[in-house]
């Protein structure tokens, strides 16, 4: 099967990685399409199944992984398993789109490895992991545990932005769509280097 380019753009929670993702998605030139994540987190409120992630338990997520459906996952959180199934890049290079990704550090930098002249990997700087905790707090949509777990994990996130291949402080959120924008329009323009080369497997 042959695609497009892989787009990952991934932070600490509360970064504003999301943002700057539907951002980009808005662009049409970009052709670019969401990779929708398998979780088995519980839906929040405005979540649509098939849209924002395909929710299932925690024993189907399981079953998954052992047929080997994914093309990475990670228990980001405990008991909170998120993950890429490959059924859903093959649906997306099918359709001919980049494929951008909202995802973890390790699961990032894990397809960085899988398809490194493909992708590029970008990683979203919060100015400090206070102004993380008062995002969190503002967005309200974890418990005060949730988002104390979320808090201790940016910083081991945060020892891992030198192993990406871009950057981007976002300390203005304004500031941070125009760069996003440019980086990501600047690699698409690129000619793809494997592109002559053999199709590529999901496996
Ligand atoms: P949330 O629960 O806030 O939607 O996401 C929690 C974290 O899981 C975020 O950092 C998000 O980017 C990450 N995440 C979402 N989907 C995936 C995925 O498919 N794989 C991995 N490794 N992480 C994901």
């Amino acid at each position: 099967m042959k695609g497009g380019k892989l787009i990952i753009f991934s932070a600490p929670s509360g970064s504003g990685k999301t943002t700057i993702v539907q951002h980009l998605l808005r662009q049409s030139e970009l052709n670019l399409a969401f990779s929708v994540s398998a979780t088995s987190r519980p839906r929040r409120a405005k979540e649509q199944h098939g849209k924002h992630y395909y929710f299932m338990s925690i024993s189907e997520f399981k079953n998954h992984i052992k047929n080997g459906d994914f093309l990475e996952w990670e228990e980001v959180y405990r008991d909170n398993f998120y993950g890429t199934l490959k059924s859903e890049i093959e649906r997306l290079w099918g359709e001919g789109k980049n494929v951008i990704f909202d995802i973890d550090v390790a699961g990032g930098l894990r397809i960085k490895r899988k398809f490194p002249k493909e992708t590029l990997a970008v990683f979203v700087k919060p100015p400090s992991i206070d102004e993380l905790k008062i995002r969190l707090k503002k967005r309200s949509t974890e418990s005060e545990d949730k988002i104390n777990m979320r808090i201790a994990k940016a910083s081991v996130e945060l020892a891992t932005a030198p192993q990406f291949d871009k950057i981007i402080k976002n300390y203005d959120l304004e500031v941070a769509l125009k760069e996003s924008y440019n980086l990501v329009s600047e690699f698409i323009a690129a000619p793809n280097s494997s592109e002559n080369s053999e199709t590529k497997k999901l496996d």
